[in-house]
């Protein structure tokens, strides 16, 4: 134990730790500095299980999804927003790490009673994959998947060709966007699969892959994210 934390200070001198949301060095014994941890908005314990929202922001009146429960940490704000920008674009493992624990701690809380045969993701577009090299999502899964010690399968692909989602405003062009724009290949195996992404804006893209699993067999797919957007809270800053 002390060897470790020796080796963590030796290496903190080289490879300073960095706060997961914004990047600013900090103590190695943090995660994120002062200035985003307030910032940080935690979804509301109370919470709807449906669409993910805390209970006075339910949104189940607009949609009712394929999934069968969703939970995230975090509304899509500030430093969160920032983070999981750092997370996809940038590939810092800092961000990734930090997603992945808040992940796992909802995950133990609201769906501890299930039990999960699969662990999968939303796959991106070819041209996402090219532009970063990676797939968040996949990080995102691969990290919970371990946590819960469930295997991680690519359940999902992407056949058709969709605009990216926030190129669309409207709630219900984005549902039509996405429509048939994913296959499935091996799910039936499975009974009971928690599908990831890292935000859930509209749960379009998480519907649409609820459906399609549903379509191949899997009785249950319950979608686990790093963060939810909140029409009613205001407007992530850039
Ligand atoms: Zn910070
Ligand atoms: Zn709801």
């Amino acid at each position: 134990m002390k060897l470790t934390k020796l080796k963590n200070e030796f290496l903190s001198l080289f490879f300073p730790a960095k706060c997961a949301c914004c990047q600013k060095i900090i103590l190695p014994s943090e995660e994120i500095c002062a200035f985003c941890k307030e910032k940080l908005e935690f979804i509301e314990e109370k919470r709807c299980l449906k669409c993910g929202m805390g209970e006075s922001f339910c949104e189940c009146r607009f949609n009712i999804f394929r999934f069968d429960g969703i939970v995230a940490p975090f509304y899509n704000t500030s430093a969160v927003q920032k983070g999981i920008y750092n997370a996809k674009f940038r590939g810092h493992i800092s961000a990734h790490n930090f997603f992945i624990k808040q992940m796992c701690l909802v995950a133990d809380k609201y769906f501890g009673d299930l039990s999960f045969d699969a662990v999968t993701f939303v796959p991106p577009s070819k041209k996402r994959i090219l532009e970063h090299g990676y797939n968040q999502s996949e990080i995102l899964a691969k990290g919970v998947a371990r946590h819960l010690k469930v295997p991680v399968f690519n359940l999902l692909k992407r056949v058709g060709k969709s605009k990216t989602q926030h190129e669309i405003g409207k709630y219900k062009e984005r549902f039509e966007n996405v429509r048939g724009t994913y296959s499935t290949r091996g799910s039936e195996a499975f009974k009971n699969v928690l599908l990831i992404d890292d935000i859930k804006t509209t749960g379009a893209t998480l519907n649409e892959c609820a459906r399609r699993l549903k379509l191949s067999g899997v009785q249950n797919v319950y979608c686990l994210t790093a963060a939810v957007t909140n029409p009613r809270l205001k407007k992530p800053e850039s």
